[in-house]
């Protein structure tokens, strides 16, 4: 642990005093504990911070992910963290402190995606700078480094955890490889049985490529270098345990059916020679039928850029070939910390390099896609100039005392709230305990308010609350109660809830929602059980009348691998 190994060459000498400063506090008020694993907890500190230098992070970060567990763990007051370190820092352990707060907790061991999803939202409004993220990512990498430490229970549940949340956020934010490193480290936790199989059976297979690339590796450099193309590198890229038995799962357990358990890949200089790679390639073996993939022209939603190609190879073995830049690669591993890296490396010596390609990388495809998961319209430069996550400001994310994290417009209060999780609950509402403390019903709910609705059966909802209710929903629903209405015609509609059983596959869930999407209905909650090879799909909605609901149901036939839909009014 040398503090030598945080600092980059491109920082100023304030920024190495400042890590040197964040060093030596972290080290002294962390003094004396130890992690469950026996070693200092300072070590936790410092490993997260070396993963935030290895990403290239500015100074203010690096020492922020020295800090993190300062005053969570220790009785320092924040405004006295503030005095020393200033507010920007302050900030940044104040935002990984309370994404800390939120806990994934599976509900009868069902895993309900629109949950997870709210969950990822909420964490990203959490954090209002992208930096918290990147602090976070980094802390769990190392937790989960560590998780044989922990107690079976919670060994699960964070493994849980970082396979349901943290990794598709890394992934999302194109940091492919921390993401897989994530879901790796997560699965053998969650899957015990399927993870010991394929560690017996695959060891060998693995060496076995891994000898066979070997030779491959000898024939296209003497290839390439007949074409004058000189690689910066070729190297092979093991698939990782977590996608293969992805993988394996859908294709029947058939280990010989997966071609890219070693990939070679071919790092070059310019794109044109990309596309040269893959002809001297195909010159050299016959493709693949169908398994040619362009990224590069069409870039993954998460900007992932790559050519691919399957040839029979060597003794007309399948065998996955990765062409790519440098650049790309970069990105490729990094994703959107590689790009806030170009950003905020003023003083590197690539820094004029690396701005050309950010320039150019102006209009992501992750942003975009970020966006549109977002439903934002702004546009992607100012985003990029920020990079804050403040495109989430309109939005809050409110916990319920089970952990369910409640989706709802800014200036929402708690009667918004209540009405939201039910028409009764809002109608019977009396009063609310927020983060624990008694508030008044008219308070602006904070994204990461933990939110206890107090109720009181035949409680009639006041005619003042119609003055600061928010949502729509609310409005509706407390006219209706005060006009005394049979439930059944308030808003004239009913709740309804589908039942789908299907094959299991990847991607039934977002097929399922897309059919409610594009028939203009809100899902309140989706559940999924995976049952013997068929999947249990679980959808509650609000639909205005039966004939509705029937044709939802001829909708929902037409997804690939359903076997069986009912529904019934809930
Ligand atoms: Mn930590």
């Amino acid at each position: 642990m040398d503090v030598k190994d945080l600092i980059r060459d491109y920082f100023n000498d304030d920024e190495k005093r400042l890590i040197r400063r964040a060093f030596d506090f972290a080290k002294k008020q962390h003094q004396g504990q130890k992690r469950k694993s026996g070693e200092p907890y300072f070590t936790h500190c410092f490993q997260t911070a070396l993963k935030l230098a290895e990403w290239q992070m500015d100074a203010t970060t690096i020492s922020a992910g020295l800090l993190h567990d300062v005053i969570e763990d220790t009785k320092i007051p924040l405004e006295n963290f503030k005095k020393e370190f200033g507010e920007e820092i302050a900030f940044l352990v104040d935002g990984v402190t309370k994404i800390g707060r939120v806990k994934y907790r599976q509900q009868n061991g069902e895993v309900t995606a629109i949950q997870s999803e709210n969950i990822r939202k909420m964490i990203l409004a959490l954090s209002q700078d992208l930096r918290v993220i990147f602090i976070k990512l980094a802390d769990r990498l190392h937790n989960m480094k560590t998780l044989g430490a922990l107690p079976p229970q919670k060994q699960k549940r964070i493994a849980l955890e970082t396979a349901e949340i943290y990794s598709p956020i890394a992934y999302r934010l194109g940091m492919a490889n921390l993401a897989g490193e994530l879901e790796d480290l997560a699965f053998p936790f969650l899957h015990q049985k399927e993870y010991k199989w394929l560690s017996e059976n695959i060891k060998e297979k693995f060496e076995e490529r891994q000898k066979y690339s070997e030779k491959v590796k000898i024939e296209v450099e003497k290839a390439l270098k007949e074409h004058k193309i000189e690689p910066i590198k070729i190297d092979f890229r093991a698939k990782r345990y977590s996608s293969l038995y992805k993988k394996l799962f859908r294709t029947s357990m058939n280990l010989e059916q997966i071609y890219d358990l070693v990939a070679l890949r071919i790092i070059v200089k310019t794109v044109e020679e990309c596309y040269a790679v893959l002809g001297i390639i195909h010159q050299l073996w016959p493709p693949m039928p169908g398994r040619i993939k362009d990224y590069i022209a069409m870039p993954k939603p998460n900007g992932y850029r790559s050519l691919h190609t399957t040839v029979f190879c060597v003794d007309n073995k399948p065998t996955e070939f990765q062409i790519r830049t440098a650049e790309m690669h970069e990105e490729a591993e990094n994703g959107i910390a590689a790009y806030w890296a170009y950003s905020q490396a003023k003083s590197g010596k690539d820094y004029q390099k690396k701005k050309a390609i950010f320039a150019e990388k102006k209009e992501l495809a992750w942003i975009n896609q970020l966006k549109e998961w977002q439903g934002e319209t702004a546009g992607s430069e100012e985003f990029l100039q920020s990079l804050k996550i403040d495109f989430l400001k309109d939005r809050i994310f409110a916990i319920t005392p089970k952990g369910e994290v409640v989706d709802l417009p800014a200036g929402s209060t708690p009667v918004d709230f209540a009405y939201m999780i039910h028409t009764d609950i809002g109608n019977q509402c009396v009063g609310v305990r927020i983060n624990g403390k008694i508030m008044p019903l008219d308070y602006q709910l904070q994204s990461g308010d933990l939110v206890e609705i107090l109720v009181q059966k035949s409680k009639k909802p006041s005619q003042s609350w119609l003055e600061f209710a928010k949502t729509s929903i609310a409005k509706k629903r407390i006219k209706a109660a005060l006009r005394g209405l049979p439930s059944i015609m308030r808003g004239k509609s009913d709740i309804f809830e589908f039942k789908i059983i299907a094959e299991d596959r990847v991607g039934l869930i977002k097929d399922v929602s897309s059919v409610f999407s594009r028939s203009h209905i809100n899902i309140q909650n989706l559940n999924t059980a995976d049952m013997a090879e068929q999947s249990v799909v679980r959808a509650r909605c609000e639909i205005n009348e039966e004939k509705t609901a029937k044709l939802l149901v001829l909708k929902l036939k037409k997804i690939k691998g359903v076997r069986e839909i009912s529904f019934r009014r809930a």
